[in-house]
């Protein structure tokens, strides 16, 4: 069985907006900070910071939620080739910074909470570069539930939430490019099944 613990990770988490990754994401770090059963990799499990041109919201913080820049910063990095993956997503620009790539290569391991557009290409690129990734997809229990998710947290305008309801429809059809699908029911179970999935593929059990 090969040991691949050195060898860097990008953990790729996408899945329609308001299924629920940013709290799975959370969780997940807490749970390897305080009891994971993978323990011993917990302190190299860094989440990628993005850049965005969308407005902060209330409570996020610039450097800490997002790199928020204008639209003029955000072109001038794509034509410098800063990032790794961008995309347009609800109306606004998001994207993931290439040093990470180099850093993975060099046997970092990083969670990037990513649109289906940009995990998309963010594989493409890491199969490309040969670093090691995994790609898990997020889907809602319903269309229902989904939409409820998004009405709940109460963070977006009217216009915002019928673009995203819009969108999700389309993305629901992109598990099929993931290494592994998961319905996010319950946010514990979600948890466990991605800390197994990061286990088997690190273990070379996929
Ligand atoms: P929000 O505006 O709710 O923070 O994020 C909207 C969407 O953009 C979410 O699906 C989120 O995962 C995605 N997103 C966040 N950062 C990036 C990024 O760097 N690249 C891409 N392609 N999508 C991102």
């Amino acid at each position: 069985m090969s040991d691949k613990r050195n060898q860097g990770l990008a953990l790729i988490i996408s899945g329609p907006s308001g299924v629920g990754k940013g709290t799975v994401i959370s969780k997940l770090l807490e749970s390897f900070s305080c009891n994971g059963d993978i323990k011993d990799t917990s302190s190299n499990f860094e989440l990628s910071l993005s850049y965005s041109t969308r407005k902060p919201r209330g409570n996020e913080t610039n450097g800490k939620d997002y790199i928020f820049v204008s639209v003029e910063e955000f072109k001038q990095k794509i034509a410098n080739s800063e990032f790794a993956e961008w995309a347009q997503v609800h109306g606004n620009y998001y994207g993931t910074s290439v040093n990470y790539l180099k850093e993975i290569i060099n046997g970092k391991r990083v969670i990037f909470e990513i649109d289906v557009q940009g995990a998309k290409k963010l594989i493409n690129l890491c199969q490309e570069r040969q670093c090691n990734n995994l790609s898990i997809f997020l889907e809602p229990p319903s269309m229902a539930d989904l939409v409820a998710r998004l009405n709940k947290r109460g963070t977006e305008t009217e216009e915002s939430l019928a673009i995203r309801y819009k969108n999700a429809q389309n993305e629901l059809a992109a598990g099929c490019y993931f290494d592994k699908t998961i319905v996010n029911d319950r946010i514990e179970q979600t948890v466990v099944e991605i800390k197994k999935i990061i286990m088997e593929k690190e273990s070379g059990n996929e």
